[in-house]
């Protein structure tokens, strides 16, 4: 293994250490002490691996069952900065999800503009599509979407994000094989709440052999089943896992003899809820609702919104034989359904013309990028022109036509292959010597254009023989044996406003340098 290839791994695996705490730290009372791993990620250089353990303190302290406010702002801002640093599209479209999250749980107190939520969640999940499918982000960047969603009730937009989570899992690279392992697991527990929520939504509509078919479903899901350590999130899910049981009509699921009753709020409404189903298709309205009733009472805003709905129902349906109440039971759950829908629609369609709109600009970078060297093409240069001449700068502009000598011998004996590999090196040679600002394009065929600004004609002829020397010394043996490469250059410099007539200047310039010898600078008097 090369120092290279070490080093590499020891930072794949400090990532998925600090995304496994991220993972484990979720209900657990203290807040984790991470000090420790930052100061080393942070000596290592290595911000994926920061940003990874902010995302761990951020976990803890929005799973919290206290009010964690300050230690929230607190992550996400350090997030926010290392995202900035990374410059990574997919951890800021992650970093985005957990802003527009934060947001969305900050509802109640008024300050929050949910429109710029939908439109910024919208964007990330675009970005995110269209992103390197190997980063080891892309998976959780997904998961922090669908949490998002989770947030505003958007479950069937939770449930896509989660089949996202999946399908990015088989792209990862080996070395983040855990990654898929945890993301699994993770997705697998919340699809639980995410289809017990479907459940419940179709039990309240009074579709009830619908929510035991989905409920039924959900039970029968692979990895379901495969419950960890007893923690309050697997208490949880048990007790979740309790209420899909009473749906799907199957006898109660058995607890585990590891497993303690839990602490963490609203749990225990789970459990009447389940008891409150069991009595209400035994025909004991009156108990159920008792029990309905109790569901509600333990809520303490924890529970998912339909099953608050549902609970409120069977309360109401204290007496089956009223059809008025029956009535405005479905109505109520339709309407609510409806308005449900409505969201959803509108978010998926955001999503969509978010990505229409990448594609779109994608496109329009192709139109203006020279396929064979990634440089601007011609019609770059022409938008670039079109805003120097718009510019009110008063700054000097130089232009430097570069172009390759006797290229076409150079096709005829090396072949086409090293010539377009010619045409590359010059161009990244070029780009690699321009400063930042300057304009660098191939014209077409062996041409190339330098606007390089700021420059009057003595620092253009200076950069024009600098580029012509490394040009000549630029290691072409490696591409063929016996390659040789010289380039010519024609420079011109004046105002901005007459950067066309400057062009015409340079490319008589140029004609003069290879009249006189090629291998050269020239300008016209
Ligand atoms: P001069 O020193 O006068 O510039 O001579 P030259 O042979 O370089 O002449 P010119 O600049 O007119 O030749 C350009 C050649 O570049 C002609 C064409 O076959 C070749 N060419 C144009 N586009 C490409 C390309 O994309 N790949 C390759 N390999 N060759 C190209
Ligand atoms: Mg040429």
């Amino acid at each position: 293994m090369t120092r290279r290839n070490e080093e590499n791994s020891a930072r794949a695996n400090a990532f998925v250490d600090a995304y496994r705490q991220a993972s484990a730290v979720q209900f657990q009372s203290q807040p984790p002490d991470l000090r420790a791993q930052l100061t080393d990620a942070e000596t290592h250089g290595w911000p994926d691996v920061e940003y990874m353990l902010h995302y761990a303190a951020y976990c803890h302290a929005a799973t919290s069952a206290l009010p964690q406010a300050a230690r929230i702002a607190a992550a996400v801002d350090q997030m926010r900065k290392l995202a900035d640093r990374l410059g990574d599209p997919v951890v800021g479209a992650m970093t985005t999800a957990i802003e527009a999250r934060v947001r969305g749980s900050a509802l109640n107190d008024g300050d929050v503009n949910l429109e710029q939520d939908e439109v910024d969640l919208a964007h990330a999940i675009a970005r995110l599509d269209d992103a390197d499918p190997e980063s080891p982000f892309r998976g959780i960047a997904f998961f922090a979407c669908a949490i998002a969603y989770a947030q505003s009730a958007a479950v069937q937009l939770e449930v896509d994000m989660y089949d996202r989570v999946e399908a990015a899992n088989h792209n990862l690279p080996d070395q983040y094989h855990e990654l898929r392992t945890i993301t699994l697991r993770e997705v697998a527990q919340n699809r639980v709440s995410a289809l017990l929520d479907l459940a419940c939504e179709q039990a309240e509509l009074g579709n009830r052999d619908e929510a035991a078919k989905m409920a039924a479903g959900a039970l029968d899901r692979p990895l379901v089943r495969v419950i960890g350590a007893c923690s309050e999130a697997i208490d949880r899910q048990l007790a979740e896992l309790q209420v899909l049981s009473a749906l799907a009509r199957r006898p109660p699921l058995l607890r585990p003899p590891t497993t303690h009753p839990s602490q963490h709020p609203g749990i225990a409404a789970f459990e009447h809820l389940a008891t409150a189903i069991r009595l209400t298709d035994s025909g004991q309205s009156e108990a159920a609702a008792d029990a309905a009733l109790q569901a509600g009472e333990e809520l303490q805003g924890e529970m998912i919104r339909t099953m608050h709905g549902y609970a409120l129902s069977i309360a109401a349906r204290r007496h089956p034989q009223d059809p008025l109440i029956e009535q405005y039971i479905h109505t109520l759950a339709e309407d609510r359904r409806h308005a449900r829908q409505r969201l959803i629609g509108a978010a998926r369609a955001r999503i969509q013309a978010e990505s229409v709109r990448i594609e779109n600009a994608k496109l329009t970078e192709r139109a203006f990028s020279d396929e064979l060297t990634g440089l601007g093409n011609r019609h770059a240069l022409a938008r670039h022109l079109g805003v120097i001449a718009r510019s009110v700068s008063p700054d000097v502009v130089a232009v430097l036509l570069v172009d390759i000598d006797e290229f076409k011998a150079i096709n005829d004996a090396f072949g086409h292959l090293v010539g377009d590999e010619v045409l590359r090196r010059v161009g990244r040679l070029l780009d690699g010597h321009v400063r930042a600002g300057d304009v660098v394009v191939r014209l077409g065929g062996d041409e190339f254009v330098v606007v390089a600004h700021g420059a009057g004609t003595e620092q253009a002829i200076t950069s024009a023989q600098r580029l012509i020397e490394v040009a000549a010394d630029a290691g072409w043996s490696e591409v063929a044996e016996g390659l040789r490469v010289g380039i010519s250059v024609g420079v011109s410099a004046g105002h901005p406003a007459d950067v066309h007539s400057l062009i015409d200047q340079a490319d008589q310039g140029l004609y003069r340098a290879k009249q006189s010898g090629r291998g050269r600078v020239a300008m016209i008097d």
